[in-house]
């Protein structure tokens, strides 16, 4: 940096330095504002300082040399343009100070108003607009924003002298108190600053303007932006941009006002204008929640100019942004100025229709729609809601339905209150139940469910953090009272504790009492719809479901799985009718009475595979041969010997035979490692007869079902293998098994063996057997297991602190480990490609369902992905993006990938 490096940049009518392209240095707010003047859009002239002068601010303490210079200059031009002066005593020029970082960070940062007022200019300001009260009103506005963001006072303390006035005058809102009681109110404020600070309030504009600015850099590091940064991940080193603009003024009576508004409904997506507007009044009134704002709509009657112009203006900012917009407004004397623009924070069920609506608009294309949605975010439009089909109860207080979802938990009346309520992993549903929100609660917003306020209305700060949060909203819900200080909760007549039940439907706003039952939601949303078909359009790799049952399979294809990537055997024997056999296979002494056993389970199993074919042909299944150790199908020890105390107590011989049989084979069965123990391909080795009865069953089912008319595709897969002569074992006795069935039957069929990797050593030897099998499927999350020596089954204990630490950045078992788990695979892809060209590599495992994940699986180069059911929606979705949306940005095997 030297002296001639640009640090600030002009926007007004005449001049332009920035564009909206410059997001990087001018901050969102800056970016948008100059591109706003671009477009001839009327905005108040400003400049704004580049990011660059914050990250240089925060290193050395001190503002870059040549910076002062550009300032003054700037100053001086805005003077000119704005036709006012800046310390001037009959005409001052008062400016706002704000905030912006490239990623918008709604309630972090603050902004001054009415900067540049003192008492000496008070008269000139109240002259230039007719007005002394007015004059008088903004200038307490600067002395409280002023006192509370640079000079620290806290805020409360400034509430106080205004709430004293207020009650000594009788009047409910601030719009109301008399001239003479705004006077006082300045005079409390003047000596509230000095007896807390110890100085006077700097008269000096020039000095209010430099603190300003330097408390808005300041503000980067505040607790709360920093909490944001780190909720959302956004990069601490990117700083904010200032931006310095001429005032405007909405609170110059009641042609006056300001407000806040969305192209497009954040909520549902509908395609209308949207927003709030409160009359006589400035800045941040309106998200406060002091004065119950009015629906933007309003405006048609009492402003129909106004409301005209604010249409054409939103509406071509939208085309010309591409993306529906959350814009800021304020009116002076019935004239028009647009404060702010930028792409609109939204619910996921509002994006969707949003990004659907605009491809079909032809505004955007079907691939950028795809982009613009969040895989992840699928899930949230998903997600449960209440279930009203047995009974509506009444609802006992209605509010705006400001973020959608349904929420049932237990009242907390204070963020902090929220936070121990939800315990340690968040593992307790809390319904944060408030009077209004801030940006100082959003610990505990994160981990509540829904929000409930008194006051605020769909534009508040709870309803835009509740929408980018995805979780649900109710706010200015009427007849609520909140004592926090008695710790008590008045909704209507009644009286509820925290603690207490409590359910909300954000999507229409009511409010019930207790704890109504949650039922998944039927996808039945036709723009949803229409995206997962566009991402069918558009990808070429398949995704399977994993489904173990009949039941599954049948929500599997119904939700459009291309498959079933996963049948695990085991989960068809715990079923009350199969486990007394498979039990006394297990306790079978002898072969014969092993056998005996197995052909009773044989039917059972052949009928599953039966259903399960009929329901996916002729996409193809895979079947899992049995995996887990035994010991899993007995009794636990506890429970065995509890019952044995029983059957004792009864003399009852023959129970207690038994009993005593399973323990002692419980006893020989228990392992110190299970999960390293006598379980997947191991089983099948030391008990081949098992292998046998599970093929047979596949093989005579697909025979069975193909005689109907259908066309089976079994896949037959085996598990836990760690080396090439456990597959070429296995596949001699499946081979052999076959031909016995096919012997048996006169008829044969195609089916196909492979073998799950989930061992590092298979992972790392996956050349060795790649000419046995005709396919392989990662089993992701025994892979991660084995690869950390993390126990699925008890890792939570210390992957938290691992989380918390950032000795981890993601949960391994959630998000693949690129660079471990990730390099295994992609070595076995490299030796399997090599030896067998036509193998068909899939996943399986919990990372099929994970965006991030499935976007690193396909640039490896998998053939197909399998997750559980409920995710397929998600996983196509992020299928889509990565194969055909972003396939530039994967390099196999290295961290590219952020999902949008
Ligand atoms: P935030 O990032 O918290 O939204 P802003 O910088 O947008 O903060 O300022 C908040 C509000 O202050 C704006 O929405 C607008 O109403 C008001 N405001 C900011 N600058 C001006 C100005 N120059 N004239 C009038 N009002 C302004
Ligand atoms: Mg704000
Ligand atoms: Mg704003």
């Amino acid at each position: 940096m030297n002296r001639n490096t640009k640090y600030v940049y002009r926007f007004g009518s005449l001049a332009v330095d920035g564009k909206g392209s410059m997001r990087a240095e001018l901050g969102g707010k800056g970016a948008g504002l100059a591109e706003m003047a671009l477009l001839s859009v009327p905005v108040p002239p400003g400049f704004t300082i580049s990011t660059s002068v914050c990250r240089f601010y925060l290193e050395h303490d001190n503002m870059p040399l040549g910076l002062k210079e550009q300032l003054d200059a700037s100053l001086l031009w805005l003077e000119g343009t704005h036709g006012r002066r800046f310390d001037n005593r009959q005409n001052p020029l008062l400016v706002s100070v704000r905030s912006g970082a490239a990623i918008s960070m709604p309630g972090m940062m603050d902004t001054i108003l009415n900067v540049g007022l003192n008492e000496r200019n008070l008269d000139g300001l109240a002259k230039q607009n007719g007005s002394m009260r007015f004059a008088l009103d903004s200038y307490r506005r600067l002395l409280q924003m002023f006192g509370s963001v640079v000079l620290e006072v806290p805020k409360k303390r400034f509430d106080s002298v205004l709430e004293a006035v207020k009650q000594r005058e009788g009047v409910a809102t601030d719009a109301e108190i008399s001239q003479p009681g705004l006077r006082n109110i300045v005079d409390g404020f003047h000596q509230l600053i000095l007896t807390h600070t110890g100085e006077p309030f700097p008269e000096d504009p020039q000095m209010q303007l430099s603190m300003a600015i330097e408390a808005v850099l300041q503000s980067w590091k505040n607790e709360r932006a920093q909490h944001y940064r780190r909720l959302h991940k956004i990069d601490e080193l990117s700083g904010t941009a200032v931006t310095v603009q001429a005032m405007v003024f909405g609170n110059r009576g009641m042609d006056s006002g300001t407000g806040v508004g969305f192209t497009r409904n954040p909520s549902t997506g509908f395609g209308e204008i949207f927003g709030e507007f409160l009359a006589n009044a400035q800045g941040e009134d309106i998200v406060a929640g002091i004065r119950t704002p009015t629906a933007i709509a309003a405006l048609a009657q009492t402003m129909p100019q106004v409301y005209e112009e604010l249409r054409a203006i939103t509406s071509r900012l939208e085309q010309h942004f591409r993306d529906a917009q959350d814009f800021e407004f304020t009116v002076e004397n019935g004239k028009l100025f647009l404060l702010q623009t930028r792409s609109a924070k939204r619910s996921a069920i509002a994006a969707v229709k949003i990004a659907v609506d605009m491809a079909m608009e032809k505004l955007i294309s079907k691939e950028e729609a795809l982009r613009r949605i969040k895989a992840s975010s699928i899930a949230e439009i998903l997600s449960p809601q209440i279930d009203f089909s047995s009974d509506t109860p009444e609802a006992i207080a209605h509010g705006l339905p400001a973020s959608p979802g349904s929420a049932v938990g237990r009242i907390a009346l204070s963020a902090d209150a929220a936070v121990e309520a939800a315990g340690k992993h968040g593992e307790n549903p809390v319904i944060l139940v408030t009077q209004e929100t801030t940006a100082d609660d959003i610990h505990g917003m994160a981990v509540a469910v829904g929000f409930l306020t008194a006051q605020g209305g769909a534009t508040s700060h709870a309803a835009v953090v509740a929408r980018g949060m995805g979780k649900c909203c109710i706010t200015g819900a009427k007849g609520i009272v909140v004592d926090q200080t008695k710790g008590s909760l008045q909704i209507g007549d009644l009286n509820f504790q925290p603690g207490d039940w409590l359910s909300l439907d954000g999507s229409t706003g009511r409010v019930f009492a207790g704890k109504l039952p949650l039922r998944q939601s039927e996808a039945g949303n036709p723009e949803l719809d229409t995206l997962l078909e566009w991402s069918l359009e558009l990808s070429s790799t398949p995704i399977r479901a994993n489904a173990d049952t009949p039941q599954d399979a049948a929500v599997a294809r119904r939700a459009g799985a291309q498959g079933i990537g996963l049948c695990r055997t085991e989960h068809m024997f715990f079923a009350s009718d199969r486990l007394p056999h498979i039990r006394s296979m297990i306790l079978a002494s002898n072969i014969a009475d092993r056998q005996k056993a197995l052909d009773t389970l044989l039917p059972m199993q052949q009928a599953d595979f039966e259903t399960i074919f009929r329901q996916m042909a002729p996409l193809p299944v895979t079947i899992r041969l049995l995996d887990p150790p035994l010991h899993e199908f007995l009794p636990t020890a506890d429970d065995l010997n509890h019952q044995l105390h029983l059957a004792q107590s009864r003399q009852d011989v023959h129970k207690i035979n038994e009993l005593e049989g399973l323990l002692l084979r419980g006893q020989s069965l228990a392992e110190s490692n299970p999960m390293m123990g006598h379980r997947g391909c191991r089983l099948s080795i030391t008990y081949p007869e098992i292998l046998v009865m599970q093929v047979t069953a596949i093989l005579q089912a697909a025979l069975r079902v193909e005689e109907e008319g259908f066309l089976p595709a079994p896949e037959i897969m085996v598990p836990l293998v760690a080396c090439a002569e456990e597959i070429r074992w296995l596949r001699r006795l499946i081979d052999e098994t076959a031909k016995d069935v096919f012997r048996k039957h006169g008829r044969s069929i195609e089916y196909e063996v492979g073998t799950m990797i989930e061992l590092p050593r298979a992972a790392v030897c996956a050349g060795t057997f790649a000419d046995q099998v005709s396919f392989v499927s990662f089993g992701t999350n025994d892979l991660t297991q084995m690869t950390f020596g993390f126990s699925r089954d008890d890792a939570r204990k210390y992957l938290d602190s691992y989380l918390e630490q950032g000795i981890l950045s993601d949960d391994p078992f959630i998000t693949i480990d690129q660079e471990g788990v990730g390099a295994l695979m992609e070595t076995a892809i490299r030796q399997l490609r090599l030896k067998n060209p036509k193998i068909k590599i899939g996943v399986c495992g919990e990372h099929g369902g994970d965006p991030v994940s499935i976007a690193f699986f396909k640039s490896l180069g998998v053939d197909y992905v399998s997750c559980s059911p409920a995710r397929l929606p998600m996983a196509q979705l992020a299928m889509a993006q990565a194969e055909a949306i972003l396939p530039e940005e994967h390099t196999l095997g290295r961290k590219i990938y952020s999902v949008v």
